[in-house]
């Protein structure tokens, strides 16, 4: 039902000829096999969450046919892979390099360039080159899902020696999700600060006709550098594997990953705070708990109305009215829920053993209820599908869905992200909170913020849930993101991650000292990808042959 016939036609990429075009793509299938190359001059298909498409954003913030893929390709392995970026180097058009593509609310598995030919790495290179069970790591492939690790390890019998991370949704690819610098919620919940090595592929063509591959950390070795390349992520020299994470200059092709010994026990916990103005002085508590990791996990403190809209009912079985949904009305509903009336919830785990959890949860009680109103609530009293219980496999490294029910608030359900960073301090909170509600508020929107507690930041993600067939709701959404980005950088806050449609303007807030940031990373660009054929645009930055050429959006 949710298929379109294309409106503009078959998507050639700008600087070719559609012929010309057309004969490329026929070469590419006779050198990777006609199965192997798939034009796209049919239609907007979009799916759903596992059966996405892997052309365009299925969660489209601009019309579905402005970020969308002319082509997808599916390599087998790393030659493969090389033989794409030689003929992409040679016709001058551009890639898009995708794991999964299941990116949701940052643009799915779009390109940022209309026309782009996408490499779907998962389809084809999808295995688990390793599971070491006694170094704890594993070594995998793009197509590689949280789900199908997970699976593996069951499989393997060694589900009760190791856990994996994931984040909140499962069907993603630990390696497009790590690169993008993904979180989940076990204490190995900052995937890239657990990855350990990377393989490489190149954009450009050398002197000698050839495309590089390389190996990050031990890998290096020239011989025998296996045996480390989990184990010690830095190897010897400068430590490139940063300036391959959210970025446009290489193709990963495999990656390692630490996995997570099972700590012994573990014990889901849940606390809702009466008031939003809760806020400031319950950040202000979990500041030192998360720093000294008395709260082990991603510490996460979710807005009510979240509460509400993840039991998956669309907005209008609760309200009918136009403009954010009134607290009054909010709180009505949340008291017949399990969670009861409230502003706020903290969803968290402790690890370990019986005693040592103990230990830990008492301090977390006590130091929470010196907020009045703070109320525990006994797991025991939680139906098996309430949402509680979603938390607790997520935090325990069970892949999950039920995430995806919020995006049910909205007929046709898409939904979109303001991500900011700050410290752990009440002041923050209440300055990123203000902002998002007074912007929620002059576009008529609801307002589902969730604090996300790292180490010694916090991120605070709004995820705006829209109609994405509404065009006119669309443009709101895009007004109150571009303002609360612009707000938060003139209050010293930035984002860690952005949707496609507004990597130029957050890219452009980390400008310090006149954009010598990104000075750097178009040198960088232009030295290791100098016909510009990898995702241009991608996180603001653009080839030479792009550059204030009216691209930037
Ligand atoms: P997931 O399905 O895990 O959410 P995606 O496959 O959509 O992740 O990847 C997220 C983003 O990371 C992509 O849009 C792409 O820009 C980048 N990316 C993913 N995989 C690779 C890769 N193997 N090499 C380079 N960049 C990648």
């Amino acid at each position: 039902p949710d298929a379109a016939p294309l409106r503009r036609g078959l998507p050639v990429p700008q600087g070719i000829s559609k012929t010309a075009f057309l004969v490329a793509i026929e070469e590419l299938r006779s050198a990777l096999g006609p199965d192997h190359v798939t034009l796209n001059d049919k239609e907007v298909k979009n799916g759903w969450y596992m059966e996405h498409p892997n052309t365009h954003d299925m969660m489209p913030l601009f019309d579905s046919e402005e970020f969308i893929a002319s082509a997808v390709v599916y390599p087998g392995s790393v030659e493969d892979v090389k033989l794409i970026v030689k003929w992409a180097n040679k016709h001058l058009i551009p890639l898009f390099p995708i794991s999964i593509g299941r990116n949701l609310g940052y643009g799915g598995s779009a390109p940022r360039v209309r026309g782009s030919v996408t490499i779907d790495l998962g389809r084809r290179m999808n295995r688990i080159l390793e599971i070491n069970a006694d170094d704890f790591t594993c070594l995998v492939e793009p197509g590689v899902t949280f789900y199908a690790l997970h699976e593996e390890i069951q499989k393997r019998g060694l589900g009760d020696k190791m856990w994996i991370d994931t984040p909140d949704l499962g069907g993603g690819s630990v390696v497009g999700n790590t690169l993008d610098r993904g979180v989940g919620y076990t204490p190995y919940g900052d995937h890239w600060a657990c990855h350990s090595g990377l393989e490489v592929v190149l954009p450009s063509v050398g002197d000698d006709g050839d495309v590089s591959v390389f190996r990050t950390g031990m890998g290096a070795l020239g011989v025998g550098g296996e045996n480390t390349w989990q184990c010690f992520p830095y190897g010897f020299g400068p430590y490139n594997d940063g300036i391959f994470s959210q970025s446009n200059f290489g193709i990963v092709t495999k990656m390692g990953m630490t996995l997570m010994p099972n700590p012994g026990g573990f014990e889901s916990f849940m606390y809702t705070f009466a008031n939003e103005s809760d806020l400031a002085p319950l950040i202000e508590i979990i500041r030192p708990l998360r720093i000294s990791n008395i709260l082990e996990n991603v510490a996460q403190l979710r807005h009510g109305l979240q509460t509400l809209s993840v039991k998956g009912h669309p907005r209008t079985n609760y309200y009918n009215g136009s403009g954010p949904m009134p607290d009054p009305i909010i709180r009505q509903h949340l008291r017949s829920t399990a969670t009861g009336e409230c502003a706020w919830v903290y969803y968290g785990m402790s690890y370990g053993p019986a005693h040592i959890r103990g230990h830990k949860l008492s301090i977390i009680d006590n130091e929470f209820h010196r907020i009045p109103g703070c109320k525990r609530i006994d797991p025991a009293t939680l139906p098996a599908d309430e949402y509680f219980w979603s938390r607790d496999r997520i935090a325990s490294g069970t892949p999950d869905l039920e995430e995806l029910k919020w995006v049910n608030w909205m007929p046709n359900g898409a939904h979109a992200a303001f991500s900011p960073v700050s410290p752990i301090k009440g002041a923050d909170a209440e300055k990123l909170y203000g902002l998002a509600k007074r912007r929620h508020g002059e576009q008529g929107l609801d307002l589902m913020p969730a604090f996300c507690v790292g180490l010694r930041e916090m991120h605070l993600i709004v995820e705006i849930v829209y109609d994405g067939t509404d065009m006119g709701m669309k443009k709101r959404v895009e007004k109150c993101l571009r303002d609360m980005i612009d707000d938060a950088a003139a209050l010293g806050y930035g984002e860690y991650r952005t949707h496609l449609a507004l990597m130029d303007q957050v890219a452009g807030t980390y400008n310090w000292n006149d954009n010598a940031l990104m000075k750097f990373n178009n040198t960088l660009k232009d030295a290791l990808d100098p016909n510009g054929i990898l995702a241009p645009g991608r996180c603001g930055i653009w080839p030479k042959r792009y550059r204030n050429r009216g691209w930037e959006l």
